[in-house]
């Protein structure tokens, strides 16, 4: 009897002895950080007209991806626990298998394409984020892409959000994107500025602006994985951000106008020829970023000017030169799809030329 209590005291000892052993052992590596391989794209690269990407106002594309690109792994590469890698460190075609290839052989957990923007009349500017439209992919996507935007916008730059583009073949429309998703890495790509819009060129042409973007980058992306910095003493182990839920069916773009497009002229001042326009639009698909006017029936607009997304009547003043006969007021609303809805034309009230 007493030896079986002996031994069965003993049996726990032995027990609690290695309990005690394996215990650090496990708490050791339950707070041991995984370490997050991050796989940086610099958009474009190489030879030939459609490697170069936007080339305007003196800017080149396929360079300035790079310089960002090198700037937001010198800002990551400070952050604890994180190996950065670029897909190209020259000036070279890669193609966009090949860049998704690099991500996958590398184990990335996150693949971010950088680029800079430009578009066919030259009339929009601001940053825009592109990301997967399927399940977890867009998820992801779509929590970075937020954080992203909020840091991009608080450099000044205007954003216009956050969106999924499907191909005819029914898969994402952008290569990058769909390369890396096939190979079960989240992608987007970061449409910086535009290099082809006045708006964007203050910024464009600051010095040192592009370091600034590689930073701002970089930040959104320790925010996104909450990294710390021994370095610098950053710290986002505690920040949160938006959660998006995973989607149940792919999330397609939207195709359509905003819903309307409603104005009405509120008054005229004779002495300083403002017209003042009371806008109402609306899109319940897709947030209205950009407005224009036309004052004389729609023969020539105004430049794209910001909405207020958090309103759907907004007044301004429209300017009406001397010598126009019966000014006439057009307004376009744009969605961030870049599609508008016209309003129906309004004779400016009380007018004497
Ligand atoms: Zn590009």
């Amino acid at each position: 009897m007493k030896k079986s209590i002996i031994s069965f005291v003993l049996t726990i000892v032995i027990l609690l002895g290695l309990l005690g052993a394996t215990t650090p052992i496990k708490a050791e590596a339950a707070s041991a950080t995984k370490n997050i391989v991050i796989v940086i794209d610099p958009g474009h690269g190489g030879t030939g007209e459609r490697n170069l990407g936007a080339q305007y106002n003196g800017f080149s594309e396929k360079e300035m991806t790079m310089q960002v690109a090198n700037a937001m792994k010198e800002e990551l590469e400070k952050y604890d626990n994180v190996s950065v890698y670029l897909t190209r460190t020259t000036d070279t075609f890669i193609s966009l298998e090949d860049r998704a290839v690099t991500a996958q052989n590398l184990n990335a957990d996150f693949m971010f394409s950088i680029h800079f923007n430009a578009s066919l009349e030259h009339d929009f500017y601001g940053s825009e984020i592109w990301t997967s439209a399927f399940g977890s992919f867009y998820k992801k996507g779509a929590e970075f892409g937020q954080i992203m935007s909020d840091e991009l916008g608080n450099l000044g730059l205007y954003q216009k959000g956050v969106k999924t583009k499907i191909g005819k073949t029914g898969k994402d429309y952008y290569g990058i994107i769909r390369q890396s998703v096939a190979r079960d890495i989240p992608c987007v790509i970061i449409e910086h500025a535009y290099l082809d819009h006045g708006y964007d060129l203050p910024f464009l042409n600051t010095a040192g602006f592009l370091k600034t973007l590689g930073v701002t980058d970089a930040t959104a992306v320790a925010k996104y994985f909450k990294l710390t910095s021994k370095t610098t003493g950053a710290d986002y182990s505690n920040y949160s951000f938006k959660t998006v839920s995973i989607p149940k069916t792919r999330l397609s773009q939207d195709f359509t106008e905003p819903d309307y497009c409603k104005v009405s002229c509120v008054s005229y001042d004779s002495n300083s020829r403002n017209a003042l326009i009371e806008m109402s639009t609306k899109d319940s698909q897709s947030p209205v970023i950009y407005f224009s006017y036309s004052y004389d029936g729609g023969k020539t607009y105004s430049i794209l000017q910001m909405w207020d997304r958090t309103k759907e009547t907004q007044s301004f003043n429209v300017n009406i030169p001397k010598g126009v006969v019966s000014p006439t007021i057009i307004c376009r609303a744009y969605n961030n799809y870049e599609l508008y809805k016209e309003s129906e034309p309004v004779l400016v009230t009380g007018y004497t030329n």
